[in-house]
C-alpha cells in the first residue's frame, strides 16, 4: 500500500462525478482531467457518474452535454455512466441498514427550529453558515411529524490524508452535527448517495475539486457506519472566477469551447501544475506521472 491509501497499478478505479446543473466549465474540467490522469497513470479504470440526485438543481440535457464535452477532450469512461436518479433503491437499503443499527434517526426540525434551538443554547452562527444540528430529535420526535433522516455522529476527530493537501482533521459532531441522509423534501442527500455509489462502483481513489474537501470527514464516518472501505483522496486546485471565488455559473463560468480541446486541456493542465503541454493527453499524462511518481510508486514508462 502506498502513502495516502493509494494503491499502485492494478485494482485502481477512479471516477468523475459531475452534477448536471450546467455544461462542463473550466473548473469542472480540472477535476475531470485530474481524475482521468490519475486513473490512467495507475493503469486503472475511469468511470463517470452523473450526480442528478438533487433533481430541482439539474438542467435538462446537461448530462448529455457534459458527456459530449468530455468525449471532445478524449476523456471517455471505461463503462457506461450511471445516474444517481436511477439508484434510489441502493440509498434506501443503506438508510435501512443505518436505521437498523440505531445509527440513523428521523428528524422533525425545520431550519427555523434549528436556529431557535441553537439560540436557546447561546450558540450563534454566521448568517450564511451551515447550521450545526444541536441533536434535538436524537431522543425522539416528541409527537412531531418526521421530515428528514440524520446520521447519529459521535464526538471525536476524524483524521484523513489528502494526497495534495496533506493531513486533514475534522470533529464532525462539533462542526456539523448529526447530518442529513434523506432530506425533508424526500430527496437523498449528496453525502449518502456519494458514499453508497463510490463503494458499489469499487472506487479506490477519489480525485475531485478542493471545494468538496470538507465533505470528506462526513463521508468517512458514513463509510465506517456502513462497513465500507475508505478510498484514497486527492483534492485538486480550484479555478477562481472574476470575483476571486470558486468558478461557478454565478460568477462567469462559461461552457467550455471543447471544439478546441487542446486549448481547454492545456488550461486545465496548467491549473494542475503540469505546465504547457504540446499535445493534449499523452504529454499531460507524462507530466502527471512525473509529478506523482516518487510519492506513489507509479510505474515507469
Ligand atoms: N457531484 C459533485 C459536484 O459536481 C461532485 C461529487 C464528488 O466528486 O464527490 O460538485
Amino acid at each position: 500500500m502506498a502513502a495516502g491509501g493509494a494503491t499502485a497499478a492494478a485494482g485502481y478505479v477512479g471516477r468523475f462525478a459531475p452534477s448536471p446543473t450546467g455544461p462542463l466549465h473550466a473548473g469542472s474540467l480540472v477535476a475531470a482531467l485530474a481524475s482521468w490522469l490519475d486513473a490512467r497513470a495507475h493503469g486503472g479504470r475511469w468511470l463517470v457518474r452523473i450526480e442528478d440526485v438533487d433533481a430541482p438543481r439539474c438542467v435538462a440535457g446537461a448530462a448529455e452535454t457534459i458527456l459530449q464535452q468530455l468525449a471532445d477532450c478524449k476523456l471517455v469512461p471505461d463503462e457506461n455512466p450511471v445516474r444517481q436518479s436511477q439508484r434510489s433503491g441502493f440509498y434506501q437499503e443503506a438508510l435501512a441498514q443505518l436505521v437498523g443499527q440505531g445509527r440513523a434517526y428521523p428528524c422533525a426540525c425545520s431550519r427555523k427550529d434549528i436556529e431557535l434551538a441553537l439560540a436557546a443554547q447561546g450558540r450563534s452562527h454566521g448568517r450564511h453558515a451551515e447550521l450545526v444540528y444541536p441533536g434535538t430529535c436524537r431522543a425522539g420526535l416528541g409527537g412531531r411529524a418526521p421530515r428528514a433522516w440524520r446520521l447519529r455522529v459521535q464526538p471525536g476527530m476524524v483524521v484523513w490524508q489528502d494526497r495534495r493537501l496533506g493531513p486533514q482533521r475534522q470533529d464532525v459532531q462539533r462542526e456539523v452535527g448529526d447530518f442529513v441522509l434523506k432530506r425533508a423534501d424526500g430527496l437523498w442527500a449528496y453525502q449518502l448517495a456519494v458514499v453508497v455509489d463510490d463503494a458499489q462502483q469499487g472506487i479506490t481513489q477519489i480525485v475531485r475539486g478542493e471545494d468538496l474537501a470538507d465533505n470528506t470527514a462526513r463521508q468517512i464516518l458514513l463509510q465506517r457506519a456502513l462497513g465500507l472501505r475508505t478510498p484514497g483522496y486527492l483534492h485538486t486546485p480550484l479555478v477562481l472566477g472574476l470575483n476571486g471565488e470558486k468558478l461557478s455559473k454565478q460568477n462567469g463560468a462559461h461552457a467550455l469551447p471543447t471544439y478546441d480541446p487542446l486549448l481547454v486541456l492545456n488550461r486545465a493542465a496548467r491549473v494542475l501544475g503540469l505546465g504547457e503541454q504540446a499535445g493534449p493527453l499523452a504529454q499531460a499524462l507524462q507530466a502527471w506521472q512525473a509529478q506523482w511518481r516518487a510519492a506513489y510508486n507509479l510505474p515507469r514508462d
